[in-house]
């Protein structure tokens, strides 16, 4: 056993930075705080799984519901799932900010989108990545622009997705950017 899998015993099918740490939050669960600092576009983690279909997605998801809370989907209808049913992979554990510090580079990769201090939350916007309106919730996270509710709206907001550029999945960016060429 390595130091990572030490530090990170719920590594199913990602490599996380072994400089961050889990963490009990206030009011969101179990979050990812940075144990040392990061440089805009240091690597923070790779994810993995299986890839499944829409409707595989929806048979597992209505069983298991963080299985579909944390699928991604990387091409329409066509999902990267997590390997496991009842566990959660710790690089699954990034919760979401309006502000984010850490972004998705690609289908993949996960960087900072700036420098991190330590001790800060580790955190991406789900909306850069996936979600739709069965999904929406309601955000806490607390930052000076928080947009509220999330229900994958936002990617018609022009200003939005343009403050994104470079960050959005392959999937919301052709779902943004053929948004606005129904106008
Ligand atoms: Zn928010």
């Amino acid at each position: 056993m390595n130091i990572e899998q030490k530090s990170f015993p719920n590594r199913l099918h990602s490599w996380l930075t072994p400089k961050c740490e889990r963490r009990q939050t206030i009011g969101k669960g179990i979050g990812l705080f940075a144990s040392a600092a990061f440089v805009r576009n240091e690597l923070v983690a790779v994810w993995g799984g299986i890839i499944i279909t829409n409707e595989e997605l929806a048979q597992v998801g209505s069983v298991f519901p963080h299985v579909k809370t944390n699928a991604i989907e990387i091409y329409p209808s066509f999902f990267l799932s997590s390997v496991s049913l009842t566990s959660i992979d710790d690089a699954e554990r990034f919760n979401h900010s309006c502000d984010p510090n850490v972004g998705l580079k690609g289908h993949l990769v996960l960087l900072a989108r700036r420098a991190i201090q330590i001790g800060e939350e580790l955190t991406i916007d789900y909306e850069t990545i996936s979600i739709s309106v069965d999904e929406s919730f309601s955000c806490r996270c607390g930052q000076p622009n928080c947009r509220g509710k999330l229900d994958g709206s936002i990617i018609r907001n022009a200003n939005w997705v343009n403050n994104n550029r470079g960050w959005l999945s392959p999937v919301i960016a052709d779902q943004a950017f053929a948004s606005f060429n129904e106008v």
